[in-house]
C-alpha cells in the first residue's frame, strides 16, 4: 500500500509533467505560427495536432523527455493543423502539405 502522501506526490509530479507538456505544445505551436496551417482555428491547444510533412514518418506528438532542440528540429517537418483539418490532410485534400521540399506558400 501507498500512502496517501507518497500518492499525493506522485500525483503533483505526473500534474506537473503534463503541465509542462502542455507548456511545450504552446511553445511549439507558435513556433508553427500559432494556428491552423489549413484554416487559422487558434481557439483550443489541445485540437491542435503535429501533422509530419514526411509520409513516411509518423506524426509528432510533444514530450517531455525529448530537448527544446529536439522538439525543434521535429517541428521543422511538421506543420500545425487543427483535428478537423488533420482528418482531411490524411484524407488527401491538402496535398500541399504532404511535401516536405515545397516553399511554405503561407508566409
Ligand atoms: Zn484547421
Ligand atoms: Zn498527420
Amino acid at each position: 500500500m501507498k500512502s496517501a502522501a507518497e500518492l499525493d506526490e506522485r500525483w503533483v509530479r505526473n500534474h506537473q509533467a503534463a503541465q509542462v507538456r502542455l507548456d511545450l505544445k504552446e511553445l511549439a505551436f507558435e513556433y508553427l505560427g500559432g494556428k491552423c496551417r489549413v484554416c487559422g482555428y487558434n481557439r483550443c491547444l489541445s485540437a491542435i495536432d503535429f501533422h509530419h510533412r514526411d509520409p513516411r514518418e509518423k506524426d509528432f506528438t510533444i514530450s517531455t523527455k525529448m530537448s527544446w532542440e529536439m522538439i525543434v528540429k521535429e517541428l521543422d517537418k511538421c506543420v500545425a493543423v487543427c483535428a478537423t483539418c488533420h482528418r482531411e490532410v490524411h484524407a488527401g485534400l491538402h496535398p500541399q502539405l504532404l511535401e516536405l521540399e515545397v516553399e511554405d506558400p503561407w508566409y
